[in-house]
């Protein structure tokens, strides 16, 4: 049973990795933010209220985030083990992500960080922006984004890592060595795929 969570700058590379990762361990992918753009697409009441600050490289608040992490984390497909890709990304978060697991009566195995240089970053989102077309792709927004990261997210690395969690990962080069990189990680912390 594995619980992981994938920190890093938009651009890292967490969204590729953990669908390589999911397939791994066999655990469900839990994306906030494709989430949150399959609701605005849609344009239910949550996409509605989440997309002015989406579209501005703003975070989403924690109220709206915290309860929709806590629905589904409650699915079947959760209770064995799940990664979360872009979540908690406040300490607000973090708080509310151990309240979920203490009520479970279970805990976070490891917090895997990707690294990467704010220039690759960019040249990667710039990258995406063409292929994928997203709202917040745009330099304003990435520049937007990259500073929420940096103040409100990062000091989350330390929160983790005085708990002995955290893992870090060089995310630049090739994505399956990425992928092995992580995996070797995680083996050397007793986390292999049918544990
Ligand atoms: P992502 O695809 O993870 O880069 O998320 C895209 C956008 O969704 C972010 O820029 C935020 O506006 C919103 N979002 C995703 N996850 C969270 C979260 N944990 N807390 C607040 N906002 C989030």
């Amino acid at each position: 049973m594995t619980r992981l969570l994938l920190i890093g700058p938009p651009g890292a590379g967490k969204g590729t990795q953990a669908a390589l990762l999911s397939q791994h361990f066999g655990i469900p992918a839990i994306s906030t933010g494709d989430i949150f753009r399959y609701n605005v697409k849609n344009q239910t009441p949550l996409g509605v209220e989440a997309k002015g600050f989406m579209d501005r490289g703003e975070y989403v608040p924690d109220s709206l985030t915290n309860s929709l992490v806590r629905d589904r984390l409650s699915h079947d497909d959760a209770l064995g083990g799940f990664l979360l890709d872009g979540y908690p990304r406040t300490i607000d978060q973090v708080h509310e992500l151990d309240s979920i697991l203490s009520d479970a009566g279970k805990r976070l195995d490891v917090v895997v960080q990707l690294t990467a240089d704010s220039e690759e970053l960019v040249r990667r989102l710039a990258h995406r922006a063409e292929v994928e077309g997203r709202a917040d792709d745009t330099p304003d927004v990435i520049r937007r984004r990259l500073e929420v990261y940096e103040s409100q997210t990062a000091p989350l690395i330390d929160v983790y890592a005085a708990r002995g969690l955290v893992a870090m990962i060089d995310g630049l080069g090739e994505i399956a060595d990425v992928t092995a990189r992580i995996v070797e990680a995680l083996d050397a912390r007793g986390l292999t795929k049918d544990a």
